[in-house]
């Protein structure tokens, strides 16, 4: 028999504190629809009362089907009662199946920030958690900086839990609000809260300040918690956040948590999980870090012509797990490193069957060599190899056929007198025996560029709408025997689809213009339009 463990979700409450993340209604209730698709527990969803997007977010139930909708907010002000502090009414009023109260359990915080006897603080707490379950809400209490107030007077800290737990708290969730404690301190304080107080359940909330937070979570577990609260791609203020994207799949996945816990989320929607992690990526218009555990682009990449080889003979051999548990691909990578059954692994995955013998290989791998030698990288450009390969193989059509292109930057007065700068942009294009003449302006030249190219491509300009540009890198380099300047840029399509594209140039702006038109031609293909 399995024990439960609770997932609770604070991606739109502790991740939404993090430096430049400024959620919006809409984006939260897409984010929230995501995580109850994927399986979590508790989806907490803001602080209602504090500002007006959560106050709008909660003024209505977002259409969740299996999680508790979850309101956050402190434990009552002192010297007012509980009914009469507006935030707790705020709290109160939301339209939430259960109310998460954060308060303080730190002797030094009482003395320092509240400035209130020791015991007023903890009638607040039993006040506060008591108004919330008189509401027929499930209550649960936060307990902020929980370690390290254990440390510094065990006896307070755990008075702080019981009158939490004496007034109703069905979750007694302790906090490593600094993120500095190690996975063993927080094994040895969770048991030995647990014994104090062996009828409470714990949780754990941890931040990642010193890059441990799942394993301080996971310590936190195997000493007695079953409510681990965490972030999709481990945002939060700081270092952020225990990542949800690499917790679900240990306790799915690794042992001894496999065969010891049921958690809400199922295999099948494991699967999902890098699907989620990317939408949230897409919704705060970040790129998803490469690197991530089991859900980064290169979790499951594979360079070295050694290592591509064994794992096309057994993955088993470089992959922890296999990549589809969590939604993710193998990737072969494809660079100067490259043999021949590297090249016909990447060609497989975007569906290029080609044989061994194949005399189209051997020309293809060449081209490969030389184009990376004079500066382009297809290790990041997946969607430019693809397009390499597949005009190799005759698969791709001409949509369109650029004339020339002109592009103008101008800095001058304007008539206030200020300083501007002006971008202008031209293109010639030539679609379907017409040639089109695009005119658009930019914040730079290549914004302009993109403007004028994408402005009226005739029968294609439907399959664009939804096209932007996400990312833009420039790197200066040496190759060959002149310095080159390679732009990678990575787009995006309103499905959350991202590719990756690249142009190699001495000059800048036409290094940028062949890394837009090849992002142009790999949306068309892959929205079948024809030539
Ligand atoms: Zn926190």
């Amino acid at each position: 028999m399995k024990e439960r463990l609770f997932i609770f979700d604070t991606t739109l409450r502790d991740g939404a504190q993090t430096q430049g993340v400024d959620f919006s209604v809409e984006d939260k209730r897409q984010i929230a629809l995501a995580l109850d698709a994927l399986g979590v527990d508790y989806i907490e969803g803001g602080w209602p009362g504090a500002n007006p997007t959560d106050t709008s977010f909660f003024s209505a139930r977002p259409p969740i089907k299996s999680a508790k909708f979850t309101a956050f907010g402190m434990t009552k002000r002192a010297g007012r009662s509980a009914a009469n502090d507006p935030g707790l009414s705020a709290l109160l009023d939301a339209s939430s199946d259960a109310a998460c109260l954060v308060g303080k359990t730190w002797d030094f915080h009482v003395d320092v920030a509240l400035e209130i006897p020791r015991n007023e603080n903890i009638d607040g707490i039993a006040e506060s958690i008591a108004a919330v379950v008189a509401r027929k809400r499930e209550a649960l209490f936060d307990a902020e900086h929980f370690f390290d107030g254990y440390k510094a007077n065990a006896d307070y800290a755990v008075a702080c839990l019981s009158a939490a737990l004496d007034a109703g708290a069905a979750w007694l969730v302790l906090c490593d609000t600094n993120g500095g404690t190690l996975p063993e301190d927080v094994f040895r304080i969770v048991s030995e809260v647990r014994s104090e107080l062996p009828e409470a359940r714990l949780g754990i909330h941890a931040h990642n300040d010193t890059e441990q937070a799942v394993a301080v979570s996971l310590a936190a577990v195997r000493a007695g918690a079953r409510q681990i609260q965490g972030t999709l791609n481990g945002l939060g203020e700081r270092c952020g956040n225990a990542n949800l994207c690499a917790l679900l799949p240990n306790l799915i996945l690794k042992e001894p948590y496999a065969s010891q816990f049921e958690i809400g989320v199922s295999r099948e929607q494991l699967a999902h999980l890098t699907a989620a992690s990317r939408l949230l990526d897409e919704i705060l218009n970040r790129a998803p870090n490469r690197h991530s555990a089991y859900v980064g682009p290169s979790a499951f990449a594979h360079k070295g012509g050694l290592h591509s080889s064994a794992v096309q003979k057994d993955p088993r051999t470089y992959e922890h797990v296999p990549p589809e548990t969590v939604g993710n691909a193998r990737k072969i990578l494809v660079s100067d490193q490259a043999g021949r059954s590297n090249l016909l692994a990447r060609l497989a995955q975007v569906g290029i069957d080609l044989d061994a013998k194949d005399n189209r290989l051997a020309r293809l791998l060449e081209d490969v060599k030389q184009r990376e030698f004079l500066g382009y990288a297809y290790d990041g450009a997946e969607a430019s190899f693809e397009l390499l390969a597949r005009r190799a193989l005759g698969q791709v059509p001409d949509y369109f056929d650029v004339e020339s292109f002109r592009v103008i930057v101008e800095r001058r007065h304007n008539a206030m007198g200020d300083l501007v700068t002006i971008s202008e942009a031209s293109v010639r294009v030539k679609v379907a025996g017409e040639t089109l003449h695009n005119v658009a302006t930019g914040n730079g030249p290549v914004n302009a560029l993109d403007e004028a190219l994408r402005k009226d491509l005739g029968k294609y300009s439907t399959h664009l709408s939804d096209l932007k540009l996400v990312d833009y890198k420039v790197r200066i380099l040496t190759s060959g025997t002149e310095a080159v300047t390679r732009v990678m840029v990575e787009s995006a399509d309103g499905t959350g689809n991202r590719w990756s594209t690249v142009g190699v140039s001495p000059n800048i702006v036409d290094a940028s213009f062949e890394a837009l038109a090849d992002s142009i031609c790999y949306k068309l293909f892959r929205a079948g339009a024809r030539a």
